[in-house]
């Protein structure tokens, strides 16, 4: 028999999965070019052409062995430093290569992170709605997810409840901006705010809380939202970057955890998250790729296009009497399921070949997520159904 907390897994399903899955039942009967499958974060837009040429470049200047061999834990030093020297200039940080770990994706950083920080009954606090995989990540390592209510309409968030959810036992705290599912990009004011009561709370406790800052979508900001880097507002940092938004590349599983110099035991942390990229089977992060990102960092996929959605889809909803706040970053919009019931809605939605994830997998039911890193195309074929939703829903403007 498999593991009691695998089978409750494989039970309880993933919702966002079931729904890619669904989308390819429906692609199969109706025709790919019916079905809109507004589901899964899966970047539609190509990889700038300068990640295909570093990849050849790469190819051809490194023998096999230097490419292809085991290296240590953290990752190739000169490509660390690369991305210290990078962040420093960008940020105004004081990174080096042995602050850099290179990881299999952010999701891959959150988990060497979280081996790194957890004992057992530990407890991690993030902010609803908040990105699913976070309580299973925190559950490896027998920690325990707090989970801080939405904070409605704003979805920044709110620094009093984070006051009132951390305990002695409390860790971590995961944040992700820009965010999804919301679209919403951390203020400087709230980062202030949730720093002031981590420091409060770090001194009360005696003991250090870090603050782990999930970034993939850190370059998909829009309008020139100011997405503020959080080692500069909280020494106790971790951050945890991929690749697979900004260029593209999710299969790839390329991202890096950055420790704040500033952080408590900052160089034993870096120790311990090198080890735990290898003690948890990854071993190290994918080489060639870590070769080729490393040539394209000041690369990034085609913001402009993503932008063209979000405004395509936020004026179509709108237009149809939908409620959802314009996102700042991301590539979600976050709408209110009318009605109330979002589950309900999803199903309807589902009626009209479309498909959208319920909030309550995100714990914020009353809200749907619509990922519109898809092409423009589909987002306009897709307001017929919208409209026939509206109808339905007795929706007006
Ligand atoms: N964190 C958030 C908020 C995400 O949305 C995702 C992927 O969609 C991840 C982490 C995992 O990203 P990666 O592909 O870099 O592991």
């Amino acid at each position: 028999m498999i593991s009691s907390k695998m089978l409750k897994l494989t039970q309880s399903g993933g919702a966002i999965r079931a729904m890619f899955e669904e989308g390819n039942r429906l692609a199969a009967e109706f025709g790919r070019e019916n079905v809109f499958d507004f589901s899964l974060g899966n970047p539609n837009f190509p990889p700038p052409d300068a990640v295909k040429t570093a990849i050849t470049d790469v190819l051809s200047e490194y023998s096999p062995n230097e490419i292809h061999g085991y290296m240590s834990n953290a990752g190739f030093v000169p490509v660390r430093a690369a991305v210290a020297e990078f962040l420093n200039k960008k940020h105004g940080t004081c990174f080096g290569a042995d602050n850099i770990i290179m990881t299999v994706g952010a999701a891959g950083g959150l988990n060497a992170a979280l081996k790194t920080l957890l004992d057992p009954g530990d407890e991690v606090i993030t902010f609803a709605p908040y990105f699913v995989e976070y309580g299973n990540y925190v559950d490896n390592y027998d920690g325990r997810l707090v989970v801080v209510p939405p904070n409605i309409p704003s979805f920044q968030p709110d620094a009093r409840a984070l006051a009132a959810a951390v305990t002695r036992k409390t860790k971590a705290v995961i944040i992700n901006s820009p965010n999804n599912p919301t679209g919403a990009v951390y203020t400087e004011a709230s980062i202030k705010d949730i720093a002031a009561v981590l420091e409060q709370k770090q001194k009360e406790y005696g003991a250090p809380i870090y603050l782990l800052s999930d970034e993939p979508y850190r370059e998909l900001a829009y309008d020139g939202a100011a997405v503020p880097y959080i080692t500069k507002y909280y020494g106790n940092t971790l951050v945890c970057y991929s690749w697979s938004k900004s260029l593209s590349l999710p299969g790839e599983r390329i991202g890096y955890l950055a420790v704040s110099p500033e952080a408590e035991d900052a160089a034993l942390i870096f120790d311990a998250a090198s080890i735990a990229t290898r003690v948890i089977g990854f071993v190290n992060a994918p080489s060639l790729m870590q070769l080729a990102v490393a040539r394209c960092l000041d690369e990034k996929v085609d913001v402009a296009a993503y932008d063209a959605n979000r405004r395509a889809l936020y004026d179509g909803l709108t237009a149809r009497g939908f409620k959802c706040a314009f996102p700042e970053g991301a590539f979600y919009m976050w709408v209110q399921a009318p009605g109330g019931d979002d589950r309900a809605f999803a199903a309807a939605a589902k009626k009209y070949n479309i498909l959208v994830v319920p909030g309550t997998s995100f714990a914020c039911p009353g809200y749907v997520r619509i990922a519109y890193c898809i092409d423009k195309a589909t987002v306009e074929r897709s307001m017929d159904g919208f409209s026939k939703l509206a109808a339905e829903y007795g929706l007006t403007v």
